[in-house]
């Protein structure tokens, strides 16, 4: 295949600090899409607040930089009328998990066809560096006047008892990685979670890029198996993937979490209603049994 990235990158300047992880996941996402060989037109790509949210301007496919925690339900509007399109959603940590948590688990109840790209730096980077939703209790970065009096989130865990059916971690800087791991999370059926570490280099002075490189292990190294054959083995592969998120020593990324064995959304409501194949783009209304809803 002809390499073309600059079908998928606009000529914007991008404003990210030196050294973001930000752009890891740039680069990575378009390459995705690249290999994935996705039209443009045929790509929504969603964002809240936040420096992750600038994202949709330096990618040329259909973009809307939404509210702050709200990316999510502009997101499923898009997709419940154009089924035919690939959204994605590129959020923050303190987007997705803080103001946008419910949306987050709602999300996963559904089993939407979509993807999340979660931009985990642990800080709110656009509003000078708070404690984001996954920042540990007790760790003091250098913008904070305390160390974090809250608990932390964890995402994977959130999201696999969220009914998430596609659970995955990675780390910006792995770029070949987390191009794989975008890929595969954009061709599940289902809704899928891809968790992306990432240093905020001006201010996050805890989790940087060394603290990253020595802490991270690939999940595939060890032999871990994250693909649910059987519906009696959900609860088990569901708890062991959580119980292996919590790692702390080391970091596990990789797929932790994969069943395609659930119906999707569309696939719920296809048997609810006869007429949503057929829902062609800009319509509003749809009909169950006959009528007008
Ligand atoms: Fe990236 Fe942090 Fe700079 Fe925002 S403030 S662009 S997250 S390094």
């Amino acid at each position: 295949m002809e390499h073309n990235p600059g079908k998928y990158r606009t000529d914007l300047w991008i404003d990210w600090c030196p050294g973001c992880g930000n752009f890891g996941i740039l680069a990575s996402e378009i390459k995705a899409l690249e290999e994935l060989n996705l039209e443009p037109s045929k790509i929504a790509i969603v964002s809240g607040i936040g420096c992750s949210a600038k994202i949709i301007h330096y990618i040329n496919a259909n973009g809307v930089h939404s509210l702050h925690g709200r990316a999510i339900p502009f997101a499923i509007g898009i997709k419940l009328v154009r089924p035919d399109l690939t959204v994605i959603v590129n959020g923050g940590d303190g987007d997705l998990l803080g103001i946008g948590a419910g949306h987050f688990v709602a999300l996963g109840r559904r089993n939407l066809q979509m993807t999340i790209i979660l931009h985990d730096n642990r800080v709110y980077g656009l509003t000078k560096g708070q404690a984001a939703p996954t920042l540990p209790l007790g760790v003091k970065t250098k913008a904070l006047a305390i160390p974090n009096i809250y608990t932390d989130i964890n995402p994977i865990a959130l999201a696999i008892s969220s009914g998430y059916t596609f659970v995955a971690r990675a780390y910006a800087f792995d770029s070949e990685h987390l191009k794989e791991i975008i890929k595969k999370a954009i061709m599940h059926r289902g809704v899928s979670l891809v968790d992306v570490l990432q240093p905020c280099v001006t201010f996050n002075d805890i989790h940087t890029a060394d603290y990253f490189k020595k802490k991270i292990y690939k999940l595939e190294d060890e032999g871990w198996d994250p693909v649910v054959r059987d519906p009696k083995d959900i609860e088990e592969k569901a708890l062991n993937a959580i119980r292996k998120s919590f790692e702390e020593e080391k970091i596990p990324v990789g797929i932790f979490y994969e069943n395609s064995l659930l119906p999707t959304y569309e696939e719920r409501l296809k048997n609810v209603i006869k007429s949503y194949p057929s829902i062609s783009p800009g319509t509003t209304k749809i009909e169950v049994n006959g009528k007008s809803i």
